[in-house]
């Protein structure tokens, strides 16, 4: 059943065996896990079907460094099926070397292991529609694949493995009309959760404070309450939920938001190669596109001593004529209608001044062909199909390529979310963000490029030329990879190094859990979402279990 909280009496409690709060990837696959437990179960979600300015100026915040982190409204949704109304789908697992605690990355390790998720990813690859679940190239395809680099041999990267991307689903308008038809479960729109309201004795979750914009408040509880509001959100909402332990809940040791995460992320250096390379997506049986990149395998980086770190083959910086592509520039001149998040990189340093902008025109009209065919391709493959063609792919005549890097970031406890003095429409403190990189996330980087300049000159298929000293500039370009908000409730045995459990509960309180990018430790190569929805599964699962339990003590009155 799918309800309006706007609907309901004003200060009548609801109650629920459990009640997740936030309806984006990971609360809507943890809901429809649990349709089948005989769990009565209450899914709060913020905002509604469609986007609300009101509900989303609720996710506004500050940021330390403007130029290192874009304003916290952005990029994250705050509506049903939360960011997955706007993300890209690309999918894969995290790589059994993430969850080692490894020497040379301070505060890595996790206290479960790649085996212990391994069960939950293939029904979470199902859920975000990405196909079979097979990330090498060798497994997923029967048919054989030309080499992504013909001729290119090396000991310390791999070509093999793969990004699988979602349609790209959105959860909530997949999945609302099984939810609505579903018995035992409601799903409460316009619900926000302002505070985590503790028995007298800090031990357990008492109630939720839940209030609408329209005014409407009323608590909410349950025998187990999840929080499963983003990587951020979950954050904010342990923070400022005061009232029994001043420091906020779950923060007794001072880590709740520190250890903040997303990726190092840039395009850098040419690539010239002088035998063929396909960059494109393979297409899998079942329709998926699929793509390979080039990954440093786990044995080079123990030896080199680095984090993990991917790389894509790339078309040249769009913003810059100089590469005489019509729809490079064609894209560059349509910057306007492309949402901010996907527009970001299409500002940079290249003057915008009239020559510039005229030389893009030309670039445009000298490839019309071209052009309108690119056209034809976006409008039928990405606007109009069901399961959208990802990203813009150029073949370059010239067989020259910019490369895409994407890498891991090594936990630092002084990158980290505070609430600032600033409160919401509903009373909620708001968020400051101070994301930082570290001298290993940048070293990591660059030890990859050496590689992969080495490997691809003693191979003899081309040229790899970059500044080595430009890395930390082109990694930090356009600030923090945004999207991806990992660590800020971090995963660990104890609770001196860590805010939940290894089922994903808060240390100290039996009933409260959380679940998403926030509880990851580390943050891998990988992008998160695939990761967070399987933790979240396997996490309904430990609660189908508690829940066959005694409850614990929850007052009623
Ligand atoms: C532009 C963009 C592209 C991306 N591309 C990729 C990609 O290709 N691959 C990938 O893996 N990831 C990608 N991501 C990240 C991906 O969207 C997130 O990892 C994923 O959505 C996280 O799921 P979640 O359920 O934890 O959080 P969300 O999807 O953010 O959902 C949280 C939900 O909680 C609700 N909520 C928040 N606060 C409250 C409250 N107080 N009370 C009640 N409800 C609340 C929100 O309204 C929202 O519905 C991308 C993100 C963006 C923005």
């Amino acid at each position: 059943m799918i309800l309006d909280a706007n609907d309901l009496p004003d200060g009548t409690p609801q109650e629920a065996d459990l009640c997740i709060v936030g309806a984006g990837a990971v609360g809507i696959a943890m809901a429809l896990d649990l349709l089948d437990s005989g769990l009565r179960v209450l899914l709060l979600e913020s905002g509604g079907v469609a986007p609300e300015a009101g509900s989303q100026a609720l996710y506004a915040g500050t940021v330390a460094d403007p130029a290192l982190h874009s304003p916290l409204d952005t990029y994250r949704e705050r509506r049903f099926g939360g960011s997955t109304t706007l993300w890209g789908g690309r999918s894969m697992p995290f790589d059994p070397i993430d969850f080692e605690a490894r020497d040379y990355i301070a505060h890595s390790g996790w206290p479960i292991a790649f085996a212990d998720l391994a069960p939950y990813y293939p029904r979470a690859n199902r859920i975000a529609e990405a196909g079979a679940y097979a990330y090498r190239a060798d497994q997923a395809f029967t048919r054989p694949l030309a080499p992504m680099i013909e001729g290119f041999a090396s000991a310390d990267l791999s070509t093999d493995t793969l990004e699988r991307f979602s349609c790209p689903t959105d959860f909530g308008r997949r999945y609302r009309h099984k939810l609505e038809a579903a018995p035992d479960f409601r799903l409460l729109l316009h619900a926000n959760v302002t505070g985590i309201a503790l028995a007298a004795d800090g031990g357990s979750v008492d109630h939720l404070q839940v209030a609408t914009l329209a005014g409407r408040r009323f608590p909410v509880r349950a025998r187990h309450v999840v929080l499963a509001a983003g990587g951020l959100e979950n954050a904010r909402l342990l923070l400022a939920s005061r009232d029994v332990h001043p420091a906020g809940v779950g923060n007794g040791e001072d880590l709740v938001g520190r250890y903040y995460m997303c990726h190092m992320a840039g395009t850098i250096g040419a690539l010239r190669f002088t035998r063929p390379v396909w960059h494109g997506y393979d297409i899998a049986d079942d329709g998926t596109y699929c793509r390979r990149r080039i990954a440093l395998i786990p044995e080079a980086q123990r030896r080199l001593r680095v984090g993990n770190v991917i790389a894509r083959l790339h078309h040249p910086r769009i913003i810059d004529p100089a590469h005489r592509n019509g729809v490079l520039s064609m894209l560059y001149l349509a910057r306007m209608f492309i949402p901010y998040e996907y527009a970001k990189r299409l500002d940079g340093e290249v003057r915008l001044d009239l020559p510039t902008q005229a030389r893009h025109l030309w670039n445009v009209l000298a490839d019309m062909p071209g052009t309108a065919a690119f056209m034809w391709h976006l409008l039928r493959d990405r606007r109009l199909a069901e399961r959208k063609f990802p990203s813009i792919i150029i073949r370059s005549k010239a067989n020259l390529y910019s490369l895409d890097v994407h890498g891991e970031q090594e936990p630092n406890p002084d990158s980290r979310l505070t609430l600032c003095g600033d409160i919401d429409a509903l009373g909620m403190p708001r968020l400051k963000a101070d994301w930082r990189h570290t001298r290993q996330d940048i070293a990591s980087i660059a030890a990859m490029l050496e590689v992969l300049a080495r490997d691809v000159a003693a191979s003899g298929v081309g040229t790899f030329t970059y500044d080595p000293d430009s890395v930390a500039h082109e990694m930090t370009r356009y600030g923090a990879y945004g999207g991806h908000h990992i660590g800020t409730t971090r995963m660990a045995a104890s609770p001196r190094q860590g805010v939940v459990d290894a089922q994903c509960t808060v240390h100290g309180l039996a009933n409260l859990h959380l679940a998403g990018s926030s509880v990851f430790p580390t943050s891998g190569q990988a992008n998160p979402t695939l990761t967070a929805v399987a933790l979240g599964l396997r996490l309904a699962d430990h609660l189908k279990t508690l829940a066959a339990r005694p409850p614990v003590s929850v007052s009623t009155s």
